[in-house]
Order: structure tokens, then C-alpha cells, then sequence
């Protein structure tokens, strides 16, 4: 599951809100009791993207890093509430962080995934000029997940904005040609070609509506389901 760093901020501006950790933490979580396994890929928006840097004087390469960073604090965040909530989580890093947690390998995520832990990956692709859509899919590929869960604040995939088009309309379902043809903003472009190349299905969905990721993996019609056919 990617879930944006921006979730994290709650109706603040900036940074965390600590009604929000614990709302996914608990969305999170019942999805677990259904004995699924998942693995979160945390984004850093909410803190700081590298682009931001340029305001800034601060070089591309330098603002990413400073973006990865975040999602490392993100990722603790997370990380403590599974834990005051005695959920047993596993922080995994795609940039090298000793000794804050140890680096993601696929092999890694899938050891404690299988030991039903919920797995929390950080630091993006551990590369500038990506983003953490593009190490969601990544890691995805590397642990052959059955689906990505792409998180957003709107109900899924539009035809237009709906934030600021009200007449916008949902798409229950979509191919990634159907997707690229109709230049719908699904993901950046590096991670949706991931998954179009490599047929990892990905729905896209609100995930500040209570039990929404419940309802995916009971089967139910959530959000915005892409596909190759
Ligand atoms: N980032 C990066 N490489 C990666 C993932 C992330 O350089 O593989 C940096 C990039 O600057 C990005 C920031 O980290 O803007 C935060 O990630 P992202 O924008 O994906 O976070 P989200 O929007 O999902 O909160």
C-alpha cells in the first residue's frame, strides 16, 4: 500500500497530526485481522519534496534526500503507533539509515510479512529524481504483491479534477492503456509504467473514508480499479 506523507498531516498544513497516525494505524489494522499481509509504503510529502528545494537554494539531488529523510520520520511515526497499539511492525528503509532501521530487501519484507508483522517501508527508492509512487510499485514487483492500494483524499480515478470540477466523474474501472491514453493522473509516469509493464494491478482509493481498506480486501467495490484488461 503507498500512503502519501500529506495523509499524515490531517487537516494541519504541515507535518503530523497524531489523530491521523492513529486513524490509518487503526484503518490498518483491522485490514490485518483478516489475515492479509501489508506492507506500507510511506511517502514524505508532508514534510518536504525535493522540488520544494529550488525556492530554497537547495540543489535537486540535496531536496530529495531531504524528502527520503522524511519519509524516515513518517515512517517512525507509523512505526510507534503500531506499536503502543501492540501490533508487532517492521520499519524498513530503501536508504542505507543504521541505526534507525535496517535497509529493505525483498527478501526482508517478505520474512516479516510472513511473520504477520505489518511492514513499513521508508526512504523511497533510496534514489533522487524518484518518488515514493514509483518505490511503491518497486517493492511490489520485488515481492510479488497481489496489488498496490494507492491511498488518496479523493474517492479514486476521475475524469477530470474532482477538487475543482464537482461534475467530475469516477471511473469504477480503467486499463492502463485506457489510463494513458485518456492522460489521467493516476501516478508520477515512471511508476505507473512500472506497473503497466509488469501487470501489477492498482487501486486507487480514499483512504480517509473509515473501513475503505477493509472493504478492498473483503472483495467489496472501493475506489478505482486499473488494470491490463
Ligand atoms: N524522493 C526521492 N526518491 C524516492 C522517493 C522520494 O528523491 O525514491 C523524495 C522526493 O524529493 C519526493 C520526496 O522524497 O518529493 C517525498 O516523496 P513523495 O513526494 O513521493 O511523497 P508523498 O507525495 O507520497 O507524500
Amino acid at each position: 500500500m503507498k500512503l502519501s506523507g500529506e495523509a499524515l498531516t490531517g487537516e494541519k498544513s504541515y507535518g503530523l497530526s497524531a489523530s491521523s497516525i492513529v486513524f490509518f494505524m487503526e484503518e490498518i489494522r483491522k485490514a490485518l485481522e483478516k489475515q492479509v499481509q501489508i506492507a506500507v509504503v510511506i511517502g514524505g510529502g508532508n514534510i518536504f519534496r525535493g522540488l520544494k528545494g529550488n525556492n530554497m537554494n537547495i540543489s535537486r539531488v540535496h531536496g530529495d534526500y531531504m524528502g527520503m529523510l522524511a519519509t524516515v520520520i513518517n515512517g517512525l511515526a507509523l512505526q510507534s503507533a503500531f506499536e503502543n497499539a501492540g501490533i508487532k511492525c517492521k520499519l524498513l528503509s530503501g536508504l542505507q539509515i543504521n541505526p534507525v532501521c535496517e535497509l529493505t530487501s525483498s527478501s526482508r519484507i517478505c520474512k516479516h510479512l510472513e511473520k504477520g508483522e505489518v511492514v513499513i517501508i521508508a526512504g523511497g527508492t533510496g534514489n533522487p529524481f524518484f518518488t515514493t509512487d514509483t518505490a511503491a510499485v518497486l517493492r511490489a514487483l520485488e515481492i510479488n504483491a497481489d496489488v498496490i492500494l494507492k491511498g488518496t483524499r479523493v474517492n479514486g480515478i476521475y475524469d477530470s479534477d474532482p477538487e475543482k470540477n464537482p461534475l467530475a466523474k469516477q471511473y469504477k474501472q480503467l486499463s492502463f492503456d485506457e489510463a494513458l491514453e485518456k492522460n489521467l493522473e493516476v501516478m508520477d509516469m515512471t511508476a505507473f509504467a512500472l506497473c503497466r509493464d509488469n501487470n501489477m494491478p492498482l487501486v486507487v482509493f480514499n483512504m480517509n473514508v473509515k473501513d475503505n481498506l477493509l472493504k478492498i480486501i473483503q472483495g467489496k467495490t472501493v475506489g478505482t480499479y486499473v488494470t491490463k484488461k
